[in-house]
């Protein structure tokens, strides 16, 4: 739940395979140099200037919400991993994982069979929820519908414990809204606003599909906006979210009945799988006082209606056509701004890659990743963790004993590098060929009970949280490691020993290796120690600094304005956006220990120093459209690509010196106004 996961647009990670800086294939055309618009004054937009040729020449596609460097990467592993789930389907005998992916790939290319079918996969679930008479018997339902994936009224899980990651916990968390965040319920800038009164169309659709008279479905659609709003009013914003503290709230079976009076919690654990517990972490107190309210008090045929819709709507993508449009108009049209859906297949692979990624996650790494780039990239992490060790020795604004266990922490971050060394065992997965929808939930059960089942055991810190083949990576601090799936070694038009190492540092080592590390130093990150606990390892003064210090940055992102009149939020994205500045720092230190740096030699007219930052800035190689803009403002703690790069560099001083930065470029911050942290 803490994690900071670079989405949706990670950076790439990829190596050269020695340390000679020269491009080995002279027929090709230098990547950083062809997408450089040479109109633009580097010192004024570096962004535009370092990928302006390329946003150029390369609109988005009408399927798209943004496009680049992440999405021509997702190019390339789409086709590998069609060619798998071929192999798979036309093997003979299958093997357990083949018999998986066939099934689950004929029935969901299975387009004839899908429109027949309709509503019908579905109608076991609805007529539970329709049999519903009391508040009790809604809970019961909604129990029922948090196992087979769809996350009525609130947020659970299991996850460790943030002040004793020895110990798997389970927690309670706001959620249940059908848009994407509570800000979506009462913003008032005209593209919210148009979203918002979308939305009762939207959920009026869904159940007038789902078998509602289309008479009492606008009305039944408004009813459900009322209520999600009343939701909406209990939670919290994205801000709020990043405290630690404010968002741990352990208590027993009898405090939680207080908290949120009016639901037999334990009733409802039950339904959802859980054994029995004592205590349970409750993120926002407020939320479920609330809820319980609604559960006791609300129409029992509007919490029916509310339920229908959100079983539907999470189940519509692998449902006919008109489910599958009236879905796609909403979420991808109206919020973000795409033309057409993607293909059907490329859907599919979405959609198995959520369901049983890692069975897909064995194939493709046995085919696509080897020892070789395991090795290099852990050499890289230790390169970087190093530059980091000689920068907190010589800060001088920590006190001594913060700056030993914030060695002793950096020290202690483990790095899981490629894939996992321990699968997850998926045989007890029924994916047959009855339906697509029926694959669906069988998944999602499956990886319900998989989460219940960690309760009362030791902590698996062998695990991954992303597939293999996931372009992304993160840190998670209550296991105080990073974690780089194979995925972020796909480069698509080179080969690893065609990248300079200028190029390769600015683009790995620093935009997602520094990145990650930082992590466990940024606002939240910081807050936990070696072990992964939420515990305070630093002194009064040191705290006031580093909050003085990140403030800087704060105020230097609240100042952008991203799309129309919409800022940054400085707050929200602080993590990301520490996390971006130290990386480039640190990467960069490593950079300089290399034979490149020294030897100074230029690559298609660029220096080593130059390149670096061209490296970093290809990594945020991106265009994206305005309503995706104004969406990722407000869910997204990631800062928008372009302030990825035109954020961090004028507080880095090697900038200044590498493209002849001066007072009066737009690039160009006063020597007072830069950060000082790292
Ligand atoms: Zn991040």
């Amino acid at each position: 739940m803490l994690k900071k996961i670079v989405i949706p647009i990670a950076s790439i990670v990829f190596f050269s395979a020695c340390n000679q800086p020269k491009s080995a294939d002279t027929t090709k055309a230098d990547m950083l140099q062809s997408n450089i618009d040479t109109t633009i004054n580097p010192a004024d937009d570096f962004f535009e200037f370092a990928n302006g040729h390329w946003i150029k020449n390369n609109p988005i596609p009408a399927s798209e919400t943004s496009w680049g460097i992440a999405h021509l990467v997702g190019e390339e592993l789409y086709q590998r991993k069609l060619k798998i789930n071929q192999d798979a389907t036309t093997a003979a005998p299958k093997n357990g994982t083949q018999q998986q992916l066939s099934d689950f790939w004929t029935t969901a290319m299975d387009s004839t069979k899908i429109e027949k079918d309709g509503i019908a996969p579905l109608q076991e679930e609805l007529a539970k929820i329709n049999a519903a008479k009391t508040p009790a018997d809604i809970m019961n339902a909604a129990a029922h519908l948090h196992a087979i994936g769809v996350g009525v009224f609130f947020g659970e899980g299991v996850g460790q414990d943030a002040k004793n990651s020895e110990v798997m916990s389970y927690q309670l968390a706001q959620g249940g809204l059908g848009m994407p965040n509570r800000d979506y319920y009462f913003n008032t800038d005209e593209r919210t606003v148009k979203v918002r009164n979308e939305y009762p169309n939207f959920i009026s659709k869904i159940l007038r599909l789902s078998g509602v008279d289309s008479s009492s479905a606008t009305n039944k659609a408004v009813a459900v906006l009322a209520l999600e709003t009343k939701m909406a009013k209990a939670s919290r914003k994205l801000e709020a979210l990043r405290d630690p503290y404010a968002n741990y709230n352990k208590m027993g079976m009898a405090q939680l009945k207080t908290t949120a009076p009016g639901i037999d919690w334990n009733m409802v654990f039950t339904g959802i799988g859980l054994p029995k517990i004592d205590t349970v972490i409750v993120g926002q107190p407020e939320f479920y006082k609330e809820l319980g309210q609604l559960i006791a008090h609300e129409p029992i045929q509007n919490l029916k209606d509310y339920m229908t819709f959100h079983l539907v709507n999470d189940y519509a993508p692998y449902m006919s056509q008109s489910f599958v449009q009236a879905k796609f108009d909403f979420y991808n049209k109206t919020i973000r701004g795409a033309k057409e859906m993607r293909a059907r297949w490329k859907r599919v692979l979405d959609a198995e890659e959520a369901a049983i990624g890692e069975v897909l996650g064995q194939l493709f790494v046995k085919e696509y990743f080897n020892e070789k780039a395991k090795a290099r990239y852990s050499d890289m992490t230790e390169a970087v963790r190093k530059a980091y060790k000689g920068r907190i020795e010589k800060l001088t604004w920590m006190s001594d004993s913060t700056k030993q266990k914030a060695l002793a922490k950096l020290a202690a971050i483990s790095k899981k590098v490629g894939y996992p060394d321990k699968w997850k065992d998926f045989s007890s997965l029924k994916i047959d060929r009855s339906s697509y929808v029926s694959n669906m939930m069988h998944a999602n059960n499956w990886w319900n009970n998989y989460s219940i089942n960690k309760l009362g055991k030791p902590v698996d810190r062998t695990e991954w949280d992303m597939t293999p083949q996931t372009y992304n990576a993160y840190y998670n601090p209550s296991n105080n490691e990073i974690v780089l799936p194979a995925g972020q070694f796909t480069v698509p038009g080179f080969r690893d020993e065609e990248l300079d190492d200028a190029l390769v540092y600015g683009y790995a080592a620093a935009s997602t290796i520094g990145h990650e590390i930082t992590h466990g130093f940024d606002d939240e990150g910081r807050q936990f120690d070696a072990k992964g606990n939420l515990k305070n390892w630093w002194s009064k003064e040191d705290e006031n600094q580093f909050t003085k210090r990140s403030a800087v940055l704060v105020k230097q992102f609240n100042n952008i304005v991203a799309v129309d009149t919409i800022h940054i939020n400085g707050k929200s994205s602080l993590g990301e956006n520490l996390a971006d500045l130290g990386g480039i720092l640190i990467g960069l230190d490593a950079f300089k220990q290399t034979d490149a740096y020294k030897k100074g030699q230029k690559i298609a007219g660029y220096t080593p120093l130059q390149r670096f930052f061209l490296g970093y800035s290809l990594g945020w190689l991106y265009q994206i459209r305005p309503e995706q803009l104004a969406s990722q403002i407000l869910t997204d703690v990631h800062a928008p690509a372009k302030f990825r790069v035109n954020g961090p560099f004028p507080n880095v001083p090697e900038f200044y010196e590498a493209f002849n930065v001066k007072p009066n470029n737009k690039m160009y911050l006063a020597d007072s106004l830069r950060v000082r942290l790292w």
